[in-house]
């Protein structure tokens, strides 16, 4: 029971020492400028630095979350969101009718690069299948 304490303290530790070095975490601060599109109390969406298509937008949960193997039950809410608003902003970008991509890498092979959850919202282009 004793031990319990400290585990805990550290896992605390951790956590806030991820989210400290964490870029899209520093981005929800505000401490990283980003070109915000939406954000609600619990999502942040904005324009990828790097665009793979006329339209890419991130769009996070503002709580850390390192990727997909990292959500639980509690986390239904907010991916529920995401995919609403994915709906609404493909709607503002005009992408609606031509269609559009919303993508997760989760992992080393899929390609993911940032360890906070973040979907690609992608059109304006046609897209191959199946994906390099
Ligand atoms: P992934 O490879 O799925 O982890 O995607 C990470 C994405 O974050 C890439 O598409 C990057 O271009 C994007 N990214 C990295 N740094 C920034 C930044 N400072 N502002 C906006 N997007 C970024
Ligand atoms: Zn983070």
């Amino acid at each position: 029971m004793g031990s319990r304490q400290p585990l805990a303290f550290l896992d605390e530790f951790c956590y806030n020492t991820n989210i400290m070095s964490c870029l899209f975490c520093r981005m929800v601060s505000g401490e990283i400028k980003t070109e915000i599109v939406f954000q609600s109390d619990t999502i942040l969406c904005f324009r990828d630095i790097n665009p793979q298509a006329p339209v890419h937008i991130l769009l996070i949960p503002k709580k850390h979350i390192a990727g997909l193997n990292d959500i639980s039950k509690e986390d239904i809410p907010v991916l529920g969101e995401i995919q609403t608003v994915a709906q609404l902003l493909a709607k503002q970008e005009a992408i609606d009718a031509t269609g559009y991509r919303l993508v997760t890498n989760c992992g080393a092979d899929a390609g993911q690069a940032v360890a906070h959850l973040h979907y690609h919202l992608l059109g304006g282009r046609k897209f191959g299948w199946p994906p390099g």
